[in-house]
């Protein structure tokens, strides 16, 4: 992996992070809003309850995902970033710029 390479790598983490971040915070904006109503509308409180835990859920999925790819991040300049955990082969860089949190290559992840 050249530098330019992990450049393009780092770009596409710090994008994914920010893009997250926003899925985020939208996520708890409808949150609030499910909550608030809640209160006026008792008739569909099983079903705002239900989609309050699929957006809870969410949260913590992504919340999750953002501490993996800020992991990757801070380990890119690593001499074992981009490396499979297994064979020791080269994730191949298209790989790392879909999945920068590939910690496999593909025949391993199986
Ligand atoms: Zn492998």
């Amino acid at each position: 992996m050249n530098e330019a390479q992990k450049q393009e790598i780092r770009n596409k983490i710090l994008s994914r992070l920010q893009q997250i971040r926003e899925e985020i915070n939208a996520t708890k904006a409808i949150k609030t809003i499910i909550v608030s109503d809640c209160a006026i509308d008792q008739s569909n409180r099983v079903e705002q309850i239900r989609q309050n835990q699929i957006a809870e859920e969410n949260i913590h999925k992504k919340t999750k995902l953002l501490g993996v790819l800020e992991s990757a991040l801070s380990q890119i300049d690593q001499v074992y970033f981009g490396q499979c955990e297994i064979c020791k082969q080269e994730i191949p860089i298209p790989r790392l710029l879909i999945k920068p949190e590939s910690k496999r290559c593909v025949g391993c992840e199986k």
